[in-house]
């Protein structure tokens, strides 16, 4: 479905990910695993679209034609989306209408405000504005992934940052957006999270280590790169640290 085949990434003369392949298949939850720095985010901004994250080599593809070089709202139009660490606010409208934006037809917003955990009679019509809570903020974001029902849905830490979702809540909605027919390239470092995945990834060095069950990912991640400070300095890994 989502195809990334040898790409490099530079972000201001270090090169972050290196002739990186990877495959997100159709329907799994893949968890992206790696520490601090290795450049999940950066991944994850790539694959969207984001200006100042375009390869310096190697492809991406959906659905196998190429989009490497397509801006981030034709990616968003063919299913691409992506809930941010720190979600951005919308201001002057509703959190029903900024959910209804991106909505495809015949969802019910008030569900899918009560599957992230808000109550449709408090939120439907409260702005969308400064007043939200990080975590109502990104409760908002998730709604509206949900409500989008993408092709491909990126979460960058869902269960992380101030005022985080709970992990059965960040489950419960990752569980709908596989039902609902998205494929989701999850980043995670929560245990419970990641045994819900289908596959998952580690990212180090600026490629893919190894991909497998969650249960065997997980075990080689904890036995490799707990209290490993290598990140993406190539001297590091001349010496044999990696
Ligand atoms: P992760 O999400 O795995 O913690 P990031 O993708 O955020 O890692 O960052 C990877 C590396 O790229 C870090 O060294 C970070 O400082 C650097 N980086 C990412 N984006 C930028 C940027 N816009 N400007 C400068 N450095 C960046
Ligand atoms: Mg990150």
């Amino acid at each position: 479905m989502l195809r990334l085949d040898g790409v490099s990434l530079t972000i201001e003369g270090k090169e972050i990910i290196k002739e990186l392949n990877f495959e997100l298949r159709r329907g799994e939850i893949h968890t992206l695993l790696g520490v601090n720095g290795t450049g999940k985010s950066s991944l994850a901004y790539l694959i969207m679209g984001i200006p100042g994250y375009k390869p310096s080599k190697g492809k991406v593809y959906l659905d196998g034609k190429d989009i490497t070089d397509l801006p981030v709202h034709e990616r968003a139009k063919r299913g691409i989306t992506l809930a941010w660490q720190e979600p951005v606010r919308f201001e002057g409208i509703t959190i029903g209408e900024y959910i209804g934006l991106s909505a495809g037809s015949g969802v019910d917003i008030s569900k899918v405000l009560s599957l992230v955990g808000l109550s449709p009679f408090r939120y439907l019509n409260r702005l969308n504005d400064g007043t939200l809570s990080g975590g109502e903020r990104k409760r908002v974001e998730l709604a509206s992934v949900l409500a989008m029902k993408p092709k491909v849905a990126i979460l960058d830490e869902p269960d992380t940052g101030i005022d985080p979702l709970s992990i059965p809540e960040v489950i419960r909605v990752i569980k709908e957006m596989k039902r609902s027919g998205s494929s989701v390239l999850l980043i995670s470092h929560r245990p419970e999270i990641i045994r819900m995945a289908d596959r998952a990834s580690v990212l180090c060095g600026g490629n893919i280590q190894k991909t497998d069950s969650p249960n065997e990912t997980f075990r080689w991640f904890e036995g490799n790169c707990k209290g490993c400070d290598y990140v993406n300095e190539p001297e590091v890994r001349k010496s044999g640290t990696l």
